[in-house]
């Protein structure tokens, strides 16, 4: 169990948590996305019991040149429509376009992506936030910066001891993170 109060921030992953990952591809556009299991309506719950609920989401197919960052911005355009319909709503969406080898400072496992929320949100608590994810890379971000983390399982990454070790929860789907706070 994970002690909250209405002070806490909760980070989320995007694919594989929120929407359905595209095994070795990428969301590219609206049409694509598509939201997991109860997702909306666990994001309107999320949102009466933290202070801001962001996605942080690593996107190099932006700098694989596969896709423009307008084109992902019609897709989150989609997900705030999606969520909207629910009543739900994230605070932010911040993304890395860049490569995976690029020693990129914004890429998770980099906190880059969390610095750029706290400077919208001064009020943002490393210590009081949540990192949700369904890669290793997510976890280490997480606890890079002080979070408690949860890994959500997927077909498509193991349940590593490196996992185990980083994660303080583990759940199958985003709607369970109310089964372990409190
Ligand atoms: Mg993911």
């Amino acid at each position: 169990m994970i002690k909250i109060d209405k002070n806490w921030t909760l980070f989320l992953d995007r694919d594989g948590v929120i929407n359905e990952r595209i095994p070795k591809g990428y969301v590219m556009e609206p049409d694509q996305l598509v939201l997991e299991v109860a997702v909306a309506d666990a994001i309107a719950e999320f949102n009466q019991l933290f202070a801001r609920v962001v996605v942080v989401t690593n996107q190099q197919g932006i700098g694989k040149g596969l896709m423009t960052s307008e084109q992902l911005d019609t897709v989150h355009e989609k997900l705030r429509s999606e969520l909207a319909a629910s009543g739900a709503y994230v605070d932010g969406i911040y993304y890395c376009p860049e490569l995976a080898d690029s020693g990129s400072k914004c890429r998770k496992p980099e906190g880059g992506m969390a610095m750029q929320a706290k400077a919208d949100f001064p009020e943002i608590d490393f210590s009081k936030s949540i990192m949700v994810g369904d890669t290793i890379t997510d976890l280490q971000f997480g606890k890079r910066l002080g979070m408690k983390t949860i890994f959500i399982r997927t077909e498509l990454e193991e349940q590593t001891a490196e996992v185990d070790e980083l994660s303080d929860e583990i759940i199958d789907w985003l709607k369970d993170v109310l089964m372990v706070i409190s």
